[in-house]
């Protein structure tokens, strides 16, 4: 990278010390932020400076998505109106004629789509190896990524891994010290819950990221039917019957906690354990709604997901934002019950953190530049008051919106073109994955009957 200033000029911009009119961001060659505030009237004066005029843009941190399954891309629109549990059993069908090919496009596709709509760092749980992890590198975004797994002798993709569950957390091991110290990349264990995975199996892995300093990235209590199973089987709620076999000792992201109690949640608090937030999947698949103002009160570590397309079926984080803002003021009939900033905090921020990047998610001297710019002269952004930058992030914006995106000061999407994806290819390549997968359910469906 060269040793030049970046400097980026926009009308508005969301920064941790509030909304800064007139704005102006700059980082350094190394991608570090070296200056936020007020447009600088010699900005463009040093020849070593690169200045981008943002006229009718906005600034504001990447969006960090805290529960994802890329590759399920290629799952899109399955199974769109039955239950979880259903639900899972198509998905499950189609996965096992999943190749290494379509996981690797299904990943690239959902790269393109993330940064289109301006995520900059996602945390995800499927297929991983190094061969993958490269993909992400070379497409310039950050990424927690846990191998998915279900039980010693059990393989979730066998088209795909050539590893059981025990060796996936071998090859995890493996992996976290290959890519230690990465700026873009970390690894965490994923087994993928306490209905799937057998309690001696996570209590291993348990024991193995307590030595190791190694995340966990998991699924708890996502649907009443998993609570209900986990009482049957083990007397005890999903987060009890985890804390029994230590889990909480490690850093563990969990997703969805939908169905969580009020002990549960003083668990999570105790042990400084990440949830993410998922309101669209929680809502399509029938889950419930999770209890974000008691997690807020009980000062949990909090993200917010997508999870996988099969489930949502965007990854567009902004309307994760609003759904996440406007979901429990209608639950509970209370319309100052969430905050639409304290929403986008959780999606840049403090996502940020949960996922295991702090460096990242806030527009402020000193962190990496991971910034996305939005177009605001579009219809529904005007009248565009800059000082009124959260309503317009928090209500309006969506992911067609994002004109640029900076991840750690590394320009990957200029005026609505990707530079390091080939976008129009990967779309097709996409597009053919899937007409193989569904021709190879249909036909394995028919051998059945
Ligand atoms: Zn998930």
């Amino acid at each position: 990278m060269s040793e030049h200033e970046t400097v980026l000029r926009a009308d508005a911009m969301l920064t941790p010390g509030g909304v800064v009119t007139d704005a102006e961001l700059a980082f350094d060659g190394s991608g570090r932020i070296t200056y936020v505030g007020p447009a600088r009237p010699d900005a463009e004066s040093a020849s070593d400076r690169v200045v981008h005029e943002l006229g009718g843009h906005v600034l504001m941190p990447g969006l960090v998505n805290g529960h994802t399954h890329s590759a399920m891309t290629l799952l899109r629109g399955v199974s769109d109106d039955e239950g979880f549990m259903p639900w899972l059993a198509a998905v499950q069908a189609l996965e096992q004629h999943l190749t290494h090919d379509d996981v690797e496009v299904g990943l690239q596709l959902a790269m393109v789509e993330m940064i289109e709509t301006g995520t900059t760092t996602f945390a995800d749980m499927y297929h991983w190896d190094a061969q993958l992890i490269e993909l992400v590198r070379a497409a310039g975004m950050r990424a927690l990524v846990a191998l998915a797994s279900f039980a010693p002798d059990a393989v979730g993709f066998p088209g795909v891994s050539p590893w059981n569950g025990a060796e996936a957390t071998d090859q995890t091991e493996a992996l976290a010290e290959q890519f230690a110290g990465d700026a873009q990349v970390r690894i965490a264990y994923g087994p993928h819950a306490p209905y799937t995975c057998p309690p001696e199996f996570l209590r291993d892995i348990a024991r193995r990221a307590i030595e190791r300093g190694i995340p966990i990235h998991t699924h708890i209590s996502e649907s009443a039917a998993e609570v209900a199973q986990i009482q049957e089987r083990y007397g005890a709620t999903p987060a009890d019957h985890l804390d029994s076999l230590g889990l909480f000792e490690a850093d563990v992201l969990a997703a969805h906690c939908v169905h969580l109690t009020e002990g549960e949640i003083a668990l999570f608090a105790r042990t400084g354990t990440a949830v993410s937030h998922n309101p669209v999947s929680n809502l399509k698949l029938g889950n419930g709604i999770a209890p974000l103002p008691e997690w807020q009160a009980a000062g949990l570590r909090i993200s917010l997901g997508t999870d996988s397309v099969a489930s949502n079926n965007t990854l567009d984080l902004f309307e994760e934002i609003k759904t996440g803002t406007i979901l429990h003021r209608g639950a509970r009939q209370d319309a100052a019950i969430v905050r639409a900033a304290d929403v986008l905090d959780i999606a840049t921020r403090r996502g940020a953190e949960a996922v295991g990047f702090p460096e990242t998610g806030a527009l402020e001297v000193g962190r990496l530049a991971d910034v996305i710019a939005l177009d605001v002269t579009g219809s529904s952004a005007v009248p565009f008051e800059a000082a009124s930058l959260i309503s317009h992030l928090g209500f309006a914006a969506t992911g067609a919106d994002v004109r640029h995106v900076f991840i750690g000061g590394r320009h990957v999407y200029a005026e609505g073109e990707h530079l390091t994806l080939d976008a129009d290819e990967i779309r097709l390549r996409a597009a053919a994955a899937r007409a193989r997968l569904t021709a190879a359910n249909a036909a394995a469906a028919a051998t059945a009957h």
